[in-house]
């Protein structure tokens, strides 16, 4: 993880600064097996979707960066929301090209066929994170439709022709580790090396599986704890030795500090409903309801609330920078896929 400077900290209390992680819909296509998410809100309705492009274009004439990430539920099940508020973007951004501006997405890569990409990367979303559970046999035992049907060759088969775009984007395949899959993670990376490895815009990111969800139906069987470091090392030393790029933070939007985006004063998580969170995994605590964004792009914030996040750039404490949510509710940052909350050697 990168260091936390007296720059990271200044401009995370800039009001030239905007990052807003937004969840076009809280619904999943997928049903993967240690989901911790609870489908509660659908598509962001139209009041929501004028909330937030109200929002960014109050707030536009001051910015010189906005970063936004479109997060979910799955949110290319929401693609009118993302195509609203991306043209928004994109006229704000003409009116005001000095803005530097960085759209990213973390999407299952189901829905994302070349059409839908060709869309998204002219908004300049241009940072995707894809997650896999291994090789087909395994991943397709894990991250399953939500009929039940398997999702490996669609989502390779997306991936494939991504690569034949000649633009320029970053792609990180999160590979979910545990004891089922670890003996065919080198299967997978080789296979990642056959079809990627020329193409440095994509990339692997390597993480243990958590139990995620405290829901009694997950069997997971996850790494030993005394054994998992070792395994791990292994893993990314066989990726490195086949050349294979590894990212070592599994957001790209979090640029290149360690501090996660919650512990910003400049940085919100637009839900479907409107509410607005600072932590993209706690989203039932109340602890993490800190406001909401009303129609005319103003917003109603909890100050209370909202420092309890925001607290590490007082105190410079490098863990209530990189996770906040440790202190706030220790259990769910214990169990959370956040590589913020637990930090890989
Ligand atoms: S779990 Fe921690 S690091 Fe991850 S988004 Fe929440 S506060 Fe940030």
């Amino acid at each position: 993880m990168g260091k936390i400077s007296f720059a990271d900290v200044a401009s995370a209390l800039s009001d030239e600064a905007l990052h807003l992680v937004l969840m076009p819909t809280e619904q999943c296509n997928f049903r993967c097996i240690y989901c911790f998410e609870s489908f509660r809100h659908g598509a962001m309705p139209v009041p929501v979707v004028n909330a937030v492009e109200n929002l960014l274009t109050s707030r536009f004439d001051g910015l010189t960066y906005l970063v936004v990430s479109w997060y979910g539920g799955e949110p290319l099940l929401a693609m009118n929301v993302i195509a609203s508020v991306s043209e928004r973007i994109r006229s704000l951004l003409k009116s005001r090209p000095v803005v530097r501006y960085k759209g990213s997405m973390t999407t299952n890569g189901y829905l994302l066929t070349p059409e839908v990409f060709r869309k998204l990367l002219d908004w300049r979303i241009l940072t995707y994170q894809i997650s896999f559970d291994g090789p087909k046999e395994h991943h397709d035992r894990k991250r399953i439709r939500a009929d039940g049907g398997p999702t490996f060759d669609r989502l390779w088969g997306n991936l494939i022709k991504m690569r034949a775009f000649p633009d320029s984007f970053a792609v990180t395949v999160r590979l979910h580790v545990d004891r089922d899959n670890f003996r065919q993670a080198p299967e997978f990376l080789e296979q990642f090396a056959r079809d990627f490895g020329d193409d440095s815009r994509f990339a692997v990111y390597i993480i243990k599986l958590g139990q995620y969800s405290n829901s009694p139906s997950q069997n997971l069987n996850l790494l030993p704890p005394g054994d998992s470091d070792g395994i791990m090392k292994e893993i990314r030393e066989f990726a490195g030795a086949m050349k294979i790029p590894v990212r070592v933070a599994d957001r790209d939007d979090h640029e290149s500090s360690s501090m996660c985006f919650a512990a910003k004063l400049n940085s919100f998580v637009i839900r479907s409903n409107g509410e607005i969170s600072k932590c993209i995994v706690a989203l039932d605590q109340d602890a993490n309801h800190v406001g909401k964004v009303n129609e005319d792009g103003t917003l109603n914030l909890d100050r209370m609330k909202l420092l309890k996040w925001a607290r590490g750039l007082s105190s410079g404490e490098k863990q209530e920078l990189e996770c906040p949510l440790r202190d706030i509710d220790l259990r769910i940052a214990a169990r959370t896929s956040c590589a913020r909350a637990r930090p890989e050697p």
